[in-house]
């Protein structure tokens, strides 16, 4: 087995969205990187991703707000329907956010953000190795080593962004990902194939339902048509092993408004993808391994921050790092003060993403309930003034650096 580690300061394990954001952020604090992935190639499965102004600030920041700005779509509103009825229950006035918060709320092709990211990363110098899947974990006198079957590579700090089914977890827990019952369906078109549909180019829509929900939204500057499907399955509550399957879908669906039915048939019915998340945990590091992205806090879908607390991990660390020694020209990291960088980052990031990821469940919750409760519900979203940022400033604001600029979550509501 080689040690292959020359020149290197931190190794990144994983070249999705939360490793190449890492990677990006360390490298232009003048940190050599080397990122790991166990694919073949550098890339995103899926379809679109709403990143919300905690993310774009950030974008920003790293100087590739224009570029993702070029290839997603900057959506009017977010309108929120009964999936029943179609009834519309609420709204958010983006361009409103866009004020507020001084960075827009944006809808993106996963693989636009990827490769932007990937692409920021090639011109920053990070070295990116494909075909590599990493096993263990092991510290070291003033470093850390991720092994695999080709060797061990060692590096001043290894970062974790390997994902919900991090390997590199069971360094710090030993828990499991929690399974909700929940399926998605995805399904990204040209536009031209939803002309029939009632699709509104310029908002994101979410149709909230009993047991499912309902989202459409355009991508890649109005010329693709993007839905998400959400149900949870009954075979999955049975306790069967295959579920989530295209007749369950169907069946989920059967009672909905006709808007939500004829988006239907242009969902991808060859793949789905079955919700899971974890408990959150307070603690992502142990000596120079830190957890990073989904292998620390996978969150159900319904805030859409799952990607966007990657990158807002990837800043806050780089931040750190750079005010204990890490900036300054290329080659030039021996100084970082990697202790007090690490326990920076995990002093603040577990708090804000434990508070996403229950948030998140209450959330789901909430969008799918049936009977009174979804009367009760409708009510109150109905009530809700459509500038009233109680419920997002937390989210929305610029992304805290330490616990005591976390913000209150509800302080309108008494929380
Ligand atoms: C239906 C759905 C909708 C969503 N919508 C949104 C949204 O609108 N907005 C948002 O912000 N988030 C959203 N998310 C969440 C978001 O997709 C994830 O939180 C985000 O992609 C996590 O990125 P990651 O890089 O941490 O992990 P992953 O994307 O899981 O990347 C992990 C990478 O590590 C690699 N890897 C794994 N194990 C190893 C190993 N042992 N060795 C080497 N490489 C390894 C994998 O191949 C992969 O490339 C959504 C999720 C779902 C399921």
């Amino acid at each position: 087995m080689s040690e292959q580690s020359p020149g290197v300061d931190v190794v990144v394990v994983g070249g999705g969205i939360g490793g190449l954001a890492n990677a990006l952020a360390l490298t232009l604090k003048g940190l050599r990187v080397r990122v790991l992935e166990q694919a073949h190639e550098f890339g995103e499965v899926g379809a679109g991703l709403q990143i919300a102004p905690n993310c774009t600030r950030i974008l920003h920041h790293w100087g590739l707000l224009d570029e993702v700005k070029s290839l997603g779509v900057l959506p009017e509103s977010i309108v929120m329907k009964d999936a029943l009825n179609g009834d519309v229950l609420t709204r958010l006035d983006l361009r409103d956010v866009e004020r507020r918060y001084g960075f827009p709320y944006m809808v993106i092709h996963r693989s636009d953000l990827h490769g932007t990211l990937l692409r920021a990363c090639r011109r920053a110098g990070v070295e990116l190795v494909n075909d590599v899947a990493v096993t263990g974990y092991e510290q070291a006198e003033g470093g850390a080593v991720a092994v695999h079957d080709g060797g061990r590579e060692s590096a001043q700090v290894v970062l974790a962004a390997d994902g919900l089914r991090s390997v590199a977890r069971r360094i710090v827990s030993d828990d499991e990902p929690v399974s909700s019952a929940y399926v998605a369906y995805r399904g990204a078109v040209p536009f031209d194939q939803v002309a029939g549909l009632d699709a509104q180019p310029k908002d994101v829509v979410v149709h909230v339902g009993p047991r499912c929900h309902f989202v459409q939204y355009s991508l890649r500057q109005g010329e693709m048509f993007n839905q998400v499907a959400v149900f949870e399955s009954p075979k999955a509550l049975a306790g069967e092993a295959d579920w989530g399957t295209p007749d369950e879908l169907d069946a989920a669906f059967a009672a909905t408004c006709d808007q939500v039915r004829a988006g239907l048939p242009l969902m991808w019915r060859d793949r789905w993808w079955r919700m899971y998340d974890r408990e959150p945990i307070m603690n992502w590091v142990r000596g120079r391994i830190a957890l990073t992205g989904d292998a620390a806090h996978p969150p159900l879908q319904y805030l859409a921050q799952g990607a966007v607390m990657a990158m807002e991990d990837a800043w806050v660390l780089s931040e750190h790092v750079g005010a204990r020694g890490g900036a300054g020209a290329p080659g030039t990291s021996a100084g970082v003060d990697w202790d007090a960088a690490l326990a920076a980052y995990n002093a603040v990031r577990p708090q804000h993403c434990r508070r996403v990821q229950t948030t998140a469940r209450a959330w789901g919750n909430l969008w799918h309930h049936d009977g009174e409760k979804r009367e009760w519900r409708n009510a109150v979203l109905r009530e809700r003034d459509v500038y009233d940022y109680g419920y997002v400033d937390w989210l929305f604001g610029p992304t805290a650096l330490t616990p005591g600029h976390l913000p209150p979550m509800f302080p309108e509501y008494g929380e």
